[in-house]
């Protein structure tokens, strides 16, 4: 069976075409450059790169672009489209409605646009990217698959905000959680690894864009992320958690609106605000060797606020077996973990520092010291693959 995973955003569109039978990639890309110009690159493992300038007005024309080159004589890799059995889509938000991946139809479409308010930013161009898909593939089923529906099974008590409860009846204002499909996967592995579906685990997903999750019996507990990305540990240019009223304050200080405020925590803060060098951890890595006191200032504000949730959720879940960190940071900082794990001993996480030092890239990697009590793993992050399979298992 094969699936194709789509992930739309506002000017761009990823795809992977994946064999379920053999869990192979068969082919992925990326058009970017949507409604601009266009640029597509398109891989196939072990074969050269394909890249060359297009023409994309809109996400129809990005994916009738993905189908020619799935299905060309030289660069494709099926003979015919008839081949792909049907297409999964990344969501960042199913709202409180979509609490599981489910086939797209009519009423799963409507409830998308209806909840668009929510999730300005990725919402708009996921579901005019499924629309397009669908135009173009009307004889396969669409899968969405959501990164909040993790969250779905989280108590009252740790989603909703001690604010008055009419906003939450009114606006929907709670907390959603994202990058759900992320933990779900890496949780759902070192659980696997441990022999052991109730685990306790703990998930760092430590990217441009960051949260930490817990999970226990494979559901989630809790997590950083809340009612936007923004909640949670510093991020690339997101602030994370600080006091609520430092944006009124921001605005009467400073005079500026509600969203340029917005901007700044959104845009200006986290590793850029405090670094002022980069949103890019390697970048910061680099000055902070140098000696730069704001690049080393920025990254000791990171592990402390990694920390500071990861004892939170260990108090939540009342211990913890393991701890995983993933993406960008997580899968490849390894001073990053050094830090986040120093000094974490009486919660039974003592990692080796020589495994964590020379872990190779791309690979599953237990780096916990001999008899640690807590395993730390570092494991590289598949939400691609994720999709592919809840499609699999919506459609077969
Ligand atoms: P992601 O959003 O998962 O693609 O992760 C992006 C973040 O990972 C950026 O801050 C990168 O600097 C960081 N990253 C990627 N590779 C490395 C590396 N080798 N060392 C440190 N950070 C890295």
């Amino acid at each position: 069976m094969k699936i194709l995973v789509v992930n739309a955003g506002s000017s761009s569109l990823k795809y992977q075409l994946f064999d379920m039978d053999t869990n192979e990639v068969l082919a992925k890309g990326l058009c970017e450059r949507i409604g601009i110009d266009g640029i597509v690159s398109h891989k196939r493992p072990g074969k050269e790169d394909y890249k060359v300038n297009a023409d994309f007005p809109d996400h129809k024309a990005a994916i009738e672009c993905v189908l020619k080159l799935l299905t060309d004589a030289e660069l494709g890799v099926i003979a015919g489209v008839e081949e792909i059995s049907a297409v999964g889509h990344r969501f960042a938000h199913g709202g409180e409605k979509l609490k599981k991946s489910a086939v797209l139809g009519d009423q799963e479409l409507e409830y998308l646009e209806s909840i668009v308010g929510l999730n300005p930013l990725h919402g708009p161009p996921a579901i005019s990217g499924f629309k397009a898909c669908k135009e173009v593939m009307p004889n396969v089923k669409h899968v969405g698959v959501f990164d909040t529906s993790y969250y779905s099974d989280m108590e009252d008590y740790a989603y909703i905000y001690p604010i008055p409860y009419e906003l939450y009846e009114q606006y929907q204002i709670r907390r959603y959680g994202f990058h759900g499909t992320s933990h779900r996967y890496v949780a759902a592995k070192a659980a696997e690894i441990l022999g052991n579906k109730n685990a306790k685990i703990i998930t760092c997903h430590l990217g441009n864009g960051s949260s930490i999750t817990a999970t226990v019996n494979g559901k989630a507990v809790d997590t950083s992320m809340g009612f936007t990305p923004q909640d949670g540990v510093p991020m690339g240019t997101r602030s994370g958690a600080i006091d609520p009223t430092v944006v009124t304050y921001i605005q009467k200080a400073t005079g500026c609106t509600a969203e340029e405020a917005d901007t700044i925590l959104n845009k200006k803060s986290g590793l850029l605000g405090v670094s002022g060098v980069s949103s890019d951890c390697r970048d910061i890595c680099d000055e902070a060797a140098k000696g730069n006191y704001r690049a080393q200032l920025a990254l000791k504000i990171l592990a402390h606020n990694i920390k500071k949730i990861i004892g939170s959720y260990v108090a939540e879940m009342n211990g913890v077996d393991a701890l995983v960190f993933t993406a960008g940071i997580g899968e490849n900082d390894r001073q990053i973990r050094e830090d986040v794990c120093k000094d974490m001993s009486w919660l039974g996480v003592e990692i080796d520092e020589t495994v964590n030092k020379t872990c190779p890239r791309g690979e599953i990697v237990d780096i916990s010291a001999a008899g640690a009590k807590t395993k730390t793993f570092v494991i590289p992050t598949n939400e691609e693959y994720m999709i592919a399979l809840d499609t699999q298992n919506l459609t077969k």
